[in-house]
């Protein structure tokens, strides 16, 4: 066995070991196609408020621009799965990916850890680790890398391990043995795309409208929620799980065990009417540390009221988020 093929085998050994679940190798190369998807989907104004993803164009589609030299894409998958589900079914709903402490933390102290061992044999290497924290497309790396195909729902879907995952890359000068990419298993099915409620996915699937799914609406958007969207949420106050949660697909979801990812205690006991009166400190007991901090005391209690306002006493107005 040669070099390459002996480090690429002992990088996927400590992948595992590290916890990861799925780790695949792509070459590091310019993404053609890609880039002619991505200017579309900008041109369409897919991106809505998230004017972040235009920048950098040129570093997004070409690994090569972020770590000089590159050759290789590791891409990682990082378990999130909780079954457990919240005591009042009336109750607004958090993304299960935002139960527990910050992924971005969780993840990259792996990556380092994965990209120090990688070091310790490979020598005076340059890389970079990456987790949804720079201009990198990762959905493109994992499925060029094998992990998964992007599913109709344009999220990553592993067809051993469902959708509920996190993605993480590093970005290397190092020549390793390449991966497949994965084919397409969605074939005839359209549940995720029927199950939208706010028709964010394209009626022929693989296409996001950004500007109109839940986890915008509920997380990036700044100013008010259009009122097109009322009565279309179905309880969601922070992101959306549903096209994650019809995929047939994730059946073969397995918990996590990942103790930072356990909820704080009191998150999935809350009641509907504790979540519409939900005091700064409280919020503050629930969600420090974890990704619900993005929106600010005040940008989830926008979305609570953007549910139940009609159920509120309080009409007075609701303050935009700064
Ligand atoms: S996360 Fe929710 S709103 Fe967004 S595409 Fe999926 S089902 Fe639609
Ligand atoms: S719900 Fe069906 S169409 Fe959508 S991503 Fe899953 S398998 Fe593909």
């Amino acid at each position: 066995m040669d070099n390459r093929s002996k480090w690429t085998a002992e990088i996927k050994a400590k992948a595992v070991e590290l916890g990861f679940f799925l780790c695949g190798i792509s070459k590091a190369e310019y993404l053609d196609e890609e880039a002619r998807h991505l200017e579309q989907w900008l041109n369409q104004g897919f991106n809505g408020e998230m004017s972040y993803m235009a920048n950098y164009f040129d570093l997004r589609t070409d690994p090569r621009l972020l770590v000089q030299g590159a050759k290789s894409v590791i891409s990682l998958a990082y378990n999130y799965y909780n079954a457990e589900k919240p005591t009042d079914s009336t109750a607004p709903k958090v993304s299960m990916y935002a139960y527990g402490r910050d992924y971005h933390k969780v993840v990259k102290k792996k990556l380092l850890a994965l990209f120090e061992y990688i070091k310790s044999f490979a020598g005076d290497i340059e890389g970079r680790v990456f987790t949804d924290s720079a201009p990198v497309m990762e959905g493109v790396w994992a499925q060029r890398g094998g992990i998964g195909w992007m599913g109709k729902h344009t999220i990553i879907i592993n067809p051993k391990k469902g959708s509920h995952f996190f993605l993480g890359e590093i970005i290397l000068d190092l020549e390793l043995d390449y991966d497949q990419p994965m084919r397409d298993y969605c074939g005839t099915c359209t549940r995720c795309i029927d199950a939208c409620p706010t028709e964010a996915i394209h009626p022929e699937g693989y296409i996001l409208d950004g500007s109109r799914c839940i986890s915008y609406l509920t997380i990036e958007l700044k100013n008010s929620i259009p009122e097109e969207f009322k009565g279309k949420m179905e309880d969601w106050m922070f992101g959306c799980d549903i096209c994650q949660q019809v995929c047939p697909w994730n059946r073969f979801s397995t918990p996590h065990n990942e103790p930072d990812f356990i909820p704080k205690t009191g998150l999935m006991t809350m009641t509907k009417e504790e979540w519409m009166e939900l005091s700064e400190p409280l919020f503050e007991e629930l969600f420090i540390g974890t990704p619900v901090k993005r929106t600010k005391y005040e940008g989830l209690t926008r979305n609570i009221r953007f549910l139940y306002d009609d159920e509120v006493k309080d009409h007075s107005s609701f303050e935009d988020i700064s």
